[in-house]
């Protein structure tokens, strides 16, 4: 394997991959039920292609304007491409969103639900949602509060009858994380929600013994971010 930079990056793709395999094994579940997605936020396409060349199709982002800059053409030469918000979104930014992405996984608070449910009544896109819970009540973190989130939920359900696939949490850094992915994976349960994105390149593996089906994996493929 050469030294070019391209060719690092399929290579810690593949590692991943085969972490995931092995996790999911011993977990007593099958890879197929966990979906990588390549966090690809402050990355140019050119170290992004060769990561879709290498067949990987589901990435993530944390900015609408970052992502509004590099995947439409991205898009326009992989179409089955599935990219994921998984960063604040501001209510003014709902339009953007939808039209872009086609999984918004940070739905935390009434107005984005609400500018969500305006957007949909004004266009056939629907990206599949998810409700991204602070479990660890952190002040600076963005998400709905657990005590919150059930009748959130509902809210969402009911009032603006937005279809929530999923939850999705990013535990304190500084916490053991298996215990907010189970608080997560609780919540989900009452609610019937069978998706749950939770797991970065430091906790992925715990992430799946707790039931993750999505796991959001940047700096262990892409490398450090600077
Ligand atoms: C950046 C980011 C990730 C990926 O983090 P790594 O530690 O680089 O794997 C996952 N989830 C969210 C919400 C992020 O912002």
């Amino acid at each position: 394997m050469s030294d070019e930079p391209e060719h690092n990056v399929v290579a810690r793709l593949r590692q991943v991959r085969s972490e995931v395999e092995r996790a999911a094994r011993h977990a007593r579940r099958s890879p197929d039920e966990v979906t990588l997605i390549a966090v690809s936020k402050t990355y140019f396409a050119d170290a992004i292609l060769p990561v879709l060349q290498d067949g990987q199709r589901v990435f993530g982002e944390n900015r609408v304007q970052e992502s509004m800059q590099k995947w439409p053409e991205l898009k326009a030469q992989f179409p089955d491409v599935e990219l994921h918000l998984i960063g604040p979104l501001q209510s003014n930014k709902a339009k953007e969103a939808v039209a872009l992405f086609d999984v918004i996984e940070t739905v935390d608070r009434p107005s984005i639900a609400e500018a969500l449910a305006k957007e949909f009544s004004k266009t056939e896109r629907r990206p599949k949602l998810y409700v991204q819970v602070n479990t660890g009540e952190e002040p600076q973190k963005a998400g709905i509060l657990p005590l919150e989130a059930d009748a959130f939920l509902t809210r969402c359900k009911d009032e603006w009858k937005l279809p929530i696939e999923g939850l999705m949490c990013i535990p304190p850094v500084d916490e053991p994380p298996s215990p907010h992915f189970g608080l997560l994976r609780k919540i989900a349960e009452r609610h019937g929600l069978k998706t749950l994105s939770m797991g970065m390149s430091a906790d992925f593996e715990e992430a799946i013994q707790m039931g993750a089906t999505h796991i959001r994996v940047g700096s262990a493929i892409f490398g450090h971010r600077g």
